[in-house]
């Protein structure tokens, strides 16, 4: 076997093994796939230009792609001298995958296609309850239905991921902390016992964190703050997701941010951000309704506001801990997330006022971009990843 040894970063010896011709010809055909996914339509000379590649290369690769229905070749590119040429076009629908999210009171379901985008979305209401078949059976029919109504076919479809609000095992075969809920301790095999695809059990601030940065061109590094009914987080580093060695990294709703007379968490602790900052301590005064809640506020009420300052001020607290920490992008997700684009502003001042060096709220701080559905979205862009990588 053709190895290389050489001597490690730190000292270690690595050995590393040489690439096959096989693994060559595999990385040809991703750099073409990727390039023609970024520019939509090419024709074969822009791929051999672009790309630096033989032409019997890419000829022989666009031929396996387009034998897989991966890309489409019915098309010409118009050319305004000489023959027109053939138009490799991206077909983001080849593939599809099923995202599922699992609240307290809801059960959100979506498709999407290879680009990330959405091809369909479904919220149902219903009480979370694990133990009943029926709801188990509600399930696997959101999955079926969510399904027939983006149009995949069986082949197509790459996987279900199945998000809960809960720290789940490395191979998502199992939930390892779901105290929110008390769930602990349940399996796949459990849920996803009425859907008949492959699935995998995802932690929601991990995969609306991952929806937020996959693909993004200027984040490498972000802390992803998720402020929905409770509070959590997700860290990735170099654009991978940096769970901890006890995949509890993140998890910043308990962080404690009101030592000394703060309330009680649902963890048993006192004076955590989840506390202060998830969004009941909002929508507790407009009977559990978010939108009405920022109604109220734009209308000028009075106690709206005292509320949302307060909750801006512990908000900064936990923005400037984080940047502390990782000196990277923060990204304010979950429901709140999604109404703060107008008053970032207000936020990045109270943020600037405790922050001691010299960096710019404005500059890191940022709202998210799935207003609706990042954690149901996440989950599946987890399996449209997988296949761009192996493709
Ligand atoms: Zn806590």
């Amino acid at each position: 076997m053709p190895y290389q040894n050489f001597t490690g970063k730190f000292g270690g010896l690595i050995i590393e093994k040489k690439p096959s011709s096989a693994d060559i010809k595999a990385k040809n055909r991703q750099l073409i796939y990727h390039f023609i996914r970024e520019n939509t339509s090419v024709s074969k000379q822009d791929i051999v230009f672009g790309l630096q590649l033989s032409l019997p290369t890419v000829t022989q690769n666009l031929q396996y792609l387009v034998e897989k229905g991966l890309i489409d070749n019915s098309e010409k590119i118009k050319n305004t001298g000489g023959r027109n040429a053939t138009a490799y076009t991206y077909l983001p629908s080849a593939r599809a995958a099923i995202g599922i999210y699992m609240t307290e009171h809801h059960m959100n379901g979506v498709a999407v296609d290879l680009l990330g985008n959405e091809m369909e979305r479904i919220r149902r209401r219903i009480q979370f309850n694990l133990e009943d078949d029926a709801y188990l059976r509600e399930l696997g029919a959101l999955v079926m239905e969510v399904k027939k109504n983006a149009g995949i076919e069986d082949e197509d479809l790459l996987g279900v991921g199945i998000a809960v609000p809960g720290l789940v095992s490395d191979d998502g075969e199992s939930v390892i902390y779901g105290l929110t809920l008390n769930f602990t301790g349940k399996t796949l095999e459990e849920i996803a016992k009425y859907i008949p695809y492959p699935c995998q059990l995802c932690h929601d601030s991990y995969v609306a964190g991952y929806a937020e940065v996959w693909e993004s061109r200027e984040i490498q590094n972000a802390f992803y703050l998720s402020l929905s009914n409770s509070v959590g987080g997700s860290l990735m580093i170099d654009e991978e997701l940096y769970v901890g060695d006890t995949h509890k990294s993140g998890e910043i709703g308990h962080m404690i941010i009101v030592p000394h007379g703060g309330k009680t968490c649902y963890c048993g602790k006192k004076g955590c951000l989840d506390t202060v900052c998830n969004a009941g301590e909002l929508d507790r005064y407009t009977d559990g309704n978010l939108e009405a809640f920022f109604k109220l506020l734009e209308q000028g009420d009075h106690r709206a506001h005292e509320l949302w300052s307060e909750y801006l001020d512990y908000l900064a607290i936990a923005v400037v801990n984080i940047r502390i920490l990782f000196d990277s992008y923060i990204i304010l997700g979950g429901y709140v997330g999604a109404y703060i684009d107008d008053y970032m502003e207000d936020l990045c001042r109270r943020v600037d006022e405790r922050f001691p060096f010299d960096d710019k709220a404005g500059d890191y701080l940022l709202p998210c971009k799935y207003k609706v559905e990042a954690t149901a979205a996440g989950a599946a862009i987890r399996y449209v990843d997988e296949f761009l990588e192996t493709i």
